[in-house]
């Protein structure tokens, strides 16, 4: 038996308005090629860096949320080494005194700590066609503020790996350090995959496997890394220290090279640059600054409005739904009086299921309902104004339109019919068209109550309240016996 073990290091683009040592737009999604480059990103002799305050704050606020110690002190290095898409020839970085240290994220229980987190430039992209036999340089990317973070080798399993991926991916967004799309490159992890007998003390040797492009990349890679390995122990082999890539397509890691134990990048403090220090004020201002993190919300949701965990995680991932749910929540409410559990259920009910589906089918993630309507909507239901096949009408009307409910139950005549007369007409005419429901029930078979009442909600299109409905198909049936 093997039990595998796991570091992970992730790198992030942070979303700031300019790039990390200059001020070039930082967008890393633009598609024309070397638009967003200065003489200060290309490295040109003469130029002098100027680090990006915003991203030095964002990072040591991604710290803070994960409990690390910041420095006092701090600096940036250079990290030599020859590359095309490195303009400099070398990358600016941190090498002995990161911003933050000694962190952890709490994924299931479980402490992952966390060893480091620095800033960092990221490097251009290069851009190898098929058919040619060159390739082309976009330096748009070069000199984005970019984060590292390191792990401990705490992590056990690849479901472990991609849930604390994830998790990380969710504060960021908290945050508003970045978006951490994995498929856009804004968040790469790379994962550290080493496996031990049972009872062994020791950690075996660990091989770093990359191109990581989404979660689900991460759980499979792992899964493939830590099994291979395995075999290779269990054929008396040895494991390479090396890099592997991980090939999405064919669902296997390939061996990029053997590990560099001699790599020397020549680490050096940057010149340009002055060392930075940080007053305890300075980073109390920046903790004060940290919002609502995603597990204080997930115990705040279950406490304050007695959700299930499955429905909390959603309104807690869907950040912006969660938000939603609370204006909703706090409309429903009527002065002093706060929200009944009933109405916060239904609420919460709707938003999780057609108005989700609503959101799904729609090209926006834009809700046109406001929060106020959308309680109206709720009080309709929840006092049986409207039956919920009408509601799911309503709501999607609203959804397309903006209208607020009542608007909407006009213009598309869904008003339940209230007037007696007329729903006994309906019921007079469903029981004559169904002669044989009327023996049944004269014989005392409960459900031919249910199969009139089916056939009348649909003669009335949902429009009369099932139990008016049924009141009126009791009271004409007993009389008919
Ligand atoms: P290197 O010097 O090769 O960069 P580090 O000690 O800096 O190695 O660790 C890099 C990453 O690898 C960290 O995330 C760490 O947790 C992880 N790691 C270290 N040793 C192991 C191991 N034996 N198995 C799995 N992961 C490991
Ligand atoms: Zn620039
Ligand atoms: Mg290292």
């Amino acid at each position: 038996m093997y039990t595998p073990t796991i570091g992970l290091e992730v790198h992030v683009e942070l979303k700031t308005r300019s790039k990390m040592f200059c001020s070039c737009k930082n967008d890393p999604l633009e598609k024309q090629p070397n638009v967003n480059i200065c003489p200060v990103c290309m490295g040109h002799p003469g130029t002098l860096p100027v680090a990006n305050e915003d991203a030095i704050k964002k990072v040591i606020q991604v710290g803070l949320a994960l409990g690390c110690t910041i420095a006092e002190r701090s600096k940036f290095d250079r990290k030599n080494y020859f590359y095309p898409d490195l303009p400099k020839g070398y990358q600016i970085s941190q090498y002995d005194m990161p911003l933050c240290e000694k962190g952890k994220l709490l994924i299931g229980g479980k402490d992952i700590h966390i060893t480091r987190i620095h800033m960092e430039e990221d490097t251009g992209r290069l851009l190898h066609g098929d058919k040619q036999d060159y390739s082309l340089v976009d330096f748009n990317r070069a000199g984005i503020p970019l984060m590292e973070l390191v792990t401990e080798p705490d992590i056990t399993s690849a479901a472990e790996a991609r849930a604390f991926a994830q998790e990380l991916q969710l504060i960021l967004r908290y945050l508003g350090a970045s978006d951490a799309n994995m498929e856009q490159g804004e968040m790469r992890v790379e994962a550290n995959v080493s496996v031990r007998k049972e009872g062994q003390e020791k950690l075996g040797t660990k091989v770093e496997v990359k191109n990581l492009n989404s979660f689900r990349s991460v759980e499979k890679a792992i899964l493939f890394e830590a099994e291979r390995q395995e075999e290779l122990l269990e054929k008396g082999e040895k494991i390479a220290q090396e890099t592997r890539g991980w090939n999405d397509a064919k669902e296997e890691t390939v061996s990029q090279r053997e590990k560099e134990e001699a790599h020397d990048y020549r680490y050096f403090p940057e010149p340009d640059i002055p060392p930075m220090r940080f007053s305890q004020d300075e980073i109390a201002m920046i903790q004060s600054r940290v919002p609502e993190l995603p597990q204080q919300k997930r115990e705040r949701f279950q406490n304050q409005y007695g959700l299930s965990q499955q429905e909390v995680e959603v309104l807690v991932v869907k950040k912006a739904l969660g938000e939603y749910f609370e204006n909703v929540v706090s409309e429903l409410g009527k002065g002093d009086v706060p929200a009944t559990q009933k109405e916060i259920q239904l609420a919460a009910n709707y938003m999780l299921s057609d108005l989700s589906s609503l959101l799904n089918e729609s090209s926006s993630e834009e809700i046109r309902i406001t929060a106020e309507d959308f309680s109206e909507l709720i009080v309709l239901i929840q006092k049986g104004t409207i039956s919920s096949a009408i509601a799911k009408k309503v709501l999607a009307e609203m959804f397309a339109t903006g209208k607020d409910p009542d608007h909407v139950i006009e213009d598309l005549g869904l008003s339940l019919i209230s007037d007696q007369g007329e729903i006994e007409r309906i019921a007079r005419e469903v029981i004559s068209k169904n002669p044989k429901a009327l023996e049944d029930f004269k014989k005392g078979k409960e459900n031919s109550l249910q199969f009139l009442l089916g056939q009348m909600m649909g003669a009335s299109k949902g429009k009369v309240q099932p139990e008016i409905a049924l009141e009126v198909l009791k009271k004409l049936l007993t009389e008919s016996i």
